[in-house]
């Protein structure tokens, strides 16, 4: 049968539909609108005369015919259910204690993002161009940063990953292309690009990726300047050509075409010195604040508050102006128009942490526990004691599950071989290195 140049189902020519047409073996052939209504009446009103056909059952394999075909559809967006800011706020709430400015700033960078790219249709050249809401988050190790955007991802179900800025070169070199950073995303959504499209990746160590000022060398600098400009394009967005293998480019290569702009990419970072560099600026004022301001401008004259806050925790203050002292390139910092800081968590975070996210170290122990019919009960001295020592190591949460496995080796040792413990208890002394106590059943 003769190829139609008309849309079978609404009549349009090739050129009055963007994106061109769909032809089938016999000549039929579709534009992408009415591919995006039949997938509606299919999943979501559900096909006439027929089933509704339920979801991929949890952990299961999804069933031949039963694939979520429309996720790979264009309107997968469409579909996404975006939260409230107070929604996403409350959930991470359950996972991430503690950083409270952070959790909020995300929840409505998150909730704006998403919530335009629903509003747009992604295939729609009339309509206005979104600005990329990317967000870059400073904090010290184990602070939460990864668990903020690994729990982002989760409740909104978009793929994510997370990637290294440190293993990453500028085209050329050795080490990899930036757009093996687009391959990961696209292996977590199985290779559904359009999903991939709308995911989120979470760039870690981006400070290791600073200009260093002081490279005197007149060879480039390979891991610094040269890596912030080839992410540039990415975090603005372009159709990238990523190897579906990983590697290195190869010209005779097949490459999957990703368009970057939907992604919301999270940088995260340590940036050791930031602080200073803030203080270094701020000084003037906060001098001021300290000897006296009799012959100071209204400018310069912040309240005794704002002084206290820029002395106690500079981050709060940071102005795009610190990381390009610090070494990030304008350019960069300019596709980074979210900031926010982590503070390091004190000993009553700690010991938060260790009993109140939902998957959190001490409920997983007792379930471990429980699986062998005993009891695992921890005193409040012994949290405390955990959160100090963990505290002391000064890798924020991330000390506390070495320590707590560390104590619990010999629990978990003994206990399955024996019969008679009805309950083990862990005191201040257990984490100081006695054993534990354990109850033994009546006999
Ligand atoms: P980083 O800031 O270095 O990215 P992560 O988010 O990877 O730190 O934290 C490491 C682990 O420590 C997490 O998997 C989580 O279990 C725990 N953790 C860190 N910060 C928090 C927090 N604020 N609330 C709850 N758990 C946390």
């Amino acid at each position: 049968m003769k190829k139609t140049d008309r849309c079978s189902f609404c009549g349009r020519t090739e050129d009055e539909v963007k994106g061109g047409l769909l032809t089938g073996p016999s000549g039929a052939s579709i534009c992408r609108n009415c591919v995006s209504i039949c997938d509606t009446l299919f999943t979501r009103n559900g096909f006439p005369g027929e089933k509704q056909k339920s979801a991929v059952p949890a952990g299961g394999e999804p069933e031949e015919d039963a694939a979520p075909a429309s996720d790979r559809m264009p309107s997968f967006v469409n579909r996404l259910n975006v939260p409230t800011p107070a929604d996403i706020k409350a959930e991470l709430d359950r996972y991430v204690i503690g950083q409270e400015q952070a959790k909020k700033i995300l929840s409505v960078a998150v909730h704006n993002h998403y919530n335009r790219l629903k509003s747009k249709n992604l295939y729609d050249a009339s309509d206005v161009d979104l600005d990329k809401s990317n967000v870059l988050l400073i904090g010290p190790t184990g602070s939460g940063k990864t668990l903020i955007a690994r729990t982002l991802a989760k409740m909104l179900d978009v793929p994510f990953c997370i990637t290294d800025a440190t293993t990453l070169t500028e085209a050329g070199y050795v080490g990899e292309d930036v757009e093996n950073i687009i391959l990961r995303l696209v292996q977590a959504a199985d290779y559904d690009i359009e999903r991939a499209q709308v995911g989120i990746i979470y760039v870690d160590e981006i400070d290791k990726i600073a200009k260093k000022s002081q490279n005197v060398s007149i060879t480039r600098d390979v891991s610094g300047e040269g890596v912030q400009q080839a992410l540039l394009k990415i975090l603005e967005g372009t159709v990238s050509n990523v190897p579906p293998k990983g590697g290195r480019k190869h010209p005779m290569q097949e490459y999957l075409q990703v368009d970057t702009s939907n992604i919301l990419f999270i940088c995260g970072g340590a940036f050791v010195g930031l602080d200073k560099i803030v203080q270094r600026r701020v000084g003037r004022h906060v001098l001021g604040f300290t000897q006296g301001t009799e012959n100071a401008s209204d400018e310069d004259k912040r309240t005794e508050a704002e002084n206290r806050l820029l002395l106690e925790s500079p981050l709060s203050a940071v102005e795009p102006e610190d990381f390009v002292q610090f070494g990030m390139i304008p350019e960069f910092m300019g596709r980074m128009p979210v900031t926010t800081a982590l503070t390091p968590l004190d000993e009553e975070a700690l010991k938060r942490i260790l009993v109140e996210p939902k998957n959190s170290i001490v409920r997983q122990y007792s379930t471990l526990m429980e699986m062998e019919g005993v009891k695992l009960s921890f005193t409040d001295d012994a949290l405390a004691a955990l959160a100090k020592k963990a505290y002391e190591k000064g890798t924020g949460a991330r000390g506390l599950r070495s320590i707590m496995e560390s104590i619990m080796l010999d629990v978990m040792y003994d206990v399955p071989s024996r019969k008679d413990v009805k309950e083990c208890i862990i005191t201040a002394e257990t984490v100081n290195g006695s054993p534990a106590q354990l109850v033994l059943k009546k006999k």
